[in-house]
């Protein structure tokens, strides 16, 4: 009997659920629905296009030509609604219902929008899909002065976006630094001094309060929460997403800022799967739930996801480091791991602009910062994946070249 798969977003994870399934199955109906008007493209190279740098054609993944040529129904323009899992069907806004046997939910996360005065104005941004890129590569072109909130990986996309097209623009950070769930004061230095090489000027211990407006609706303002006021024709606002999970709400499945899987991507609930941004997974080298919003990870778990929907069993298990790098400055940076979380730290600045951070839980690496030198960045990425217990050899992990002969043997090997 032929298996009905659906998917639910075509991001990087809907997309590779459904190559690996059709790989896997090639007897198997796979239809992918999403509410963009374009097939995949590349949301990380986006902010490059924004910038001015790119033109559309290398942002593009797959023509809607991939899809035929595998056999796969794409459905652009179409919004789930709802998605009934007794009778394994998905409502969508003006498109039908869809039958499945296996459903797969990959529809990712919108940026949060905060509800402030004049939030709607015209002017601000935010920063997710291809159509938002446009909007900002076109505005950003034109404005002259610019403020950007949000001191996390994306706003640093929208700051260095400002830097590029010529904006004079000020970066409102709540605390003393950019990223500081991530890096010490030492590391963000260097970022800070970069961000003013490229004539974006970082503002500490402030964020946004509400906007004002012009007569016509558009942006003129921002004013900080200490009462500041900075002109801007132009916000880029990156605070947060809010996950995509509103069409689950009268089913079982366990939402919890996110869906909640297991390792094999698989939900509470029978035939239901999910991957990308959008979950919340068992992590088998943390051994503990966690989130993670990067490209390399979404894609994994897409595979992982399409493998185990298409086999009928949980065979393939996500184990996977995850790593997100920034390209805006002179120097390379690069986070891996679960940079945010852990019980204990190491670091060290090895020049102006070279400078590492490593945490830790339970004994062993679990993710980091790199700025500056990337030449360790495999070597670290295996200590996690291998679950070597290194706590206890910070000072060999911060040496400038990490010698894994000299570290606790893998216990997993
Ligand atoms: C500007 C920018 C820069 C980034 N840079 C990097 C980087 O340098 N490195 C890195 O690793 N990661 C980066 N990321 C993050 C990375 O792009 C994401 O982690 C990844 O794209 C997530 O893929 P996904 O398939 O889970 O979700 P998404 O790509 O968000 O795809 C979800 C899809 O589902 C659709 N959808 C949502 N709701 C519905 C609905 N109700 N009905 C139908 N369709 C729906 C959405 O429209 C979307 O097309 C960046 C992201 C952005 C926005």
């Amino acid at each position: 009997m032929t298996t009905s798969h659906v998917i639910l977003g075509d991001g990087i994870a809907g997309s590779s659920a459904a190559e690996t399934i059709r790989e896997t199955d090639p007897e198997a109906d796979v239809t992918v629905v999403t509410e963009e008007g374009e097939a995949l493209y590349n949301r990380i190279l986006i902010k490059e296009f924004a910038k001015g740098k790119l033109p559309e054609a290398p942002v593009s993944i797959h023509e809607p030509g991939w899809y035929d040529e595998r056999d796969i129904d794409l459905e652009l323009n179409t919004h789930v609604t709802g998605v009934d899992t007794d009778d394994k069907t998905v409502h969508t806004y003006d498109s039908g219902t869809y039958e499945y046997d296996k459903l797969l939910v990959a529809t990712g996360g919108t940026p949060l929008q905060l509800p402030v005065e004049n939030a709607d104005a015209e002017g601000i941004h935010h920063f997710w899909t291809f159509q938002d890129a446009r909007k900002i590569r076109e505005h950003a072109a034109e404005a002259e002065k610019g403020v950007v909130i949000g001191a996390g990986l994306l706003g640093i996309d929208l700051a260095a976006i400002c830097g590029a097209q010529g904006v004079d623009a000020k970066y409102l950070m709540r605390g003393n630094r950019w990223w500081r769930y991530a890096l010490s004061l030492d590391g963000a230095e260097i970022i800070h001094r970069a961000l003013e090489e490229m004539g974006v000027e970082p503002v500490f211990e402030s964020g946004l309060d509400h906007f004002e407006a012009d007569e016509t609706g558009h942006v003129s303002g921002v004013v900080d929460t200490n009462g500041v006021t900075h002109e801007a024709e132009f916000v880029g606002i990156a605070v947060g997403l809010d996950y995509n999970t509103e069409f689950l709400e009268d089913t079982a499945v366990e939402v919890d800022d996110g869906v909640l899987v297991d390792q094999y991507m698989g939900t509470n609930v029978e035939d239901v799967y999910a991957a990308g941004d959008i979950t919340r997974y068992y992590d088998v080298i943390l051994e503990d739930r966690t989130q993670n919003g990067s490209w390399g990870s979404a894609k994994e778990q897409g595979v992982v996801a399409g493998k185990n929907m298409a086999t009928d069993e949980a065979t393939s298990e996500f184990r996977y480091v995850p790593s997100y790098s920034i390209t805006h400055f002179d120097f390379p940076f690069l986070s891996f791991g679960h940079p945010t979380i852990g019980e204990e730290e190491a670091e060290r600045k090895y020049s102006d602009d070279e400078w590492r951070r490593l945490t830790f839980k339970n004994g062993k690496l679990i993710g980091g910062v790199l700025i500056g030198d990337l030449s360790q960045q495999s070597t670290f990425k295996k200590i996690i994946r291998q679950e070597r217990p290194v706590a206890d050899q910070k000072e060999a992990l911060l040496k400038k070249e990490v010698d894994l002969d000299a570290l606790a043997p893998s216990p997993i090997e």
